[in-house]
């Protein structure tokens, strides 16, 4: 079965080593793709964006390699998109000049409405936790009802071609300080996936969360698949790799668990697999 992987961010932004490294190891790994997602430029500084003046040095480095390539790999320039009301350009300003071949569309910091500070879901756990108590009053119900509407906003106002790390508002939790066996918890995913089906947009399997030791599943949860396939939403395979090693690190078992769920294929936005 052949393998790719369209979620792996480089040194461009917040991961390891140069993106030629990534393409020579996935054809290594007998990759049949592999896609880059830096993450987007922000307009305020952080660690983990690639900056405006290197994201025309990489898709220029992408086309580059893909024509080094060609006869042994297949190679997409892609970003991940991190969508913040107020903050994130609009992804066409980004994507509008045709040199992308996706978008991956995230939500990682959440806003909530008329203030300046934002919640980060993915950094440590600890600030996680402070964030529910600093912007929500330690309403957690509160917090991951803002964090759904934020991405049910993007998929309402932006084009993108695969949504992130759908339900990655867990990640830290485990459980705590909400449930996701909650009813409301149930309504806002099913709701977000509405949003998905009517738009189009492919849902990845993410397998960083598990492989990293953050998360006890990956993102989405079992149960979500299960009603992707229901809806009949197409789903893809990530690993979200920050080193070229990761590039399929838990592809195998995550294609295990969309084979018991009953998914015949999978996706990405330009070819579909057999599985
Ligand atoms: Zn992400
Ligand atoms: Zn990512």
């Amino acid at each position: 079965m052949i393998k790719y992987n369209f979620h792996t961010h480089s040194e461009y932004c917040d991961g390891k080593d140069d993106i030629e490294k990534y393409v020579i190891k996935a054809i290594e790994k007998e990759f049949y793709a592999i896609g880059f997602s830096p993450h987007s430029p922000l307009p305020f500084e952080n660690p983990w964006s690639i900056s405006n003046n290197n994201l025309e040095k990489y898709i220029h480095r992408a086309a580059e390699l893909k024509e080094k390539y060609k006869n042994k790999i297949k190679i997409f320039t892609g970003i991940e998109f991190d969508y913040i009301p107020g903050y994130s350009d609009d992804f066409k300003n980004i994507s509008g000049n045709g040199s992308l071949d996706y978008i991956i569309g995230s939500v990682h910091l959440v806003k909530k409405n008329g203030r300046e500070e934002t919640w980060f879901i993915d950094g440590k756990e600890e600030s996680f936790f402070d964030g529910i108590n600093k912007h929500f009053n330690g309403n957690a119900k509160k917090a991951v009802e803002s964090f759904y509407q934020q991405t049910i906003e993007m998929i309402k106002t932006q084009k993108f071609d695969i949504i992130g790390h759908v339900d990655k508002v867990k990640m830290h939790n485990k459980e705590r300080a909400f449930s996701t066996n909650g009813q409301w918890y149930k309504s806002l995913t099913e709701s977000v996936l509405k949003e998905i089906k009517k738009h189009n947009i492919i849902v990845e399997l993410n397998t960083r969360g598990v492989y990293t030791g953050k998360s006890s599943e990956y993102f989405p949860s079992e149960e979500i698949l299960q009603k992707c396939l229901k809806m009949d939403i197409p789903v893809m395979i990530n690993t979200d790799a920050h080193s070229p090693e990761q590039l399929d690190m838990h592809y195998h078992e995550a294609l295990q668990v969309l084979k018991k769920t009953g998914f015949k294929k999978i996706n990405t936005p330009f070819f579909d697999v057999d599985i």
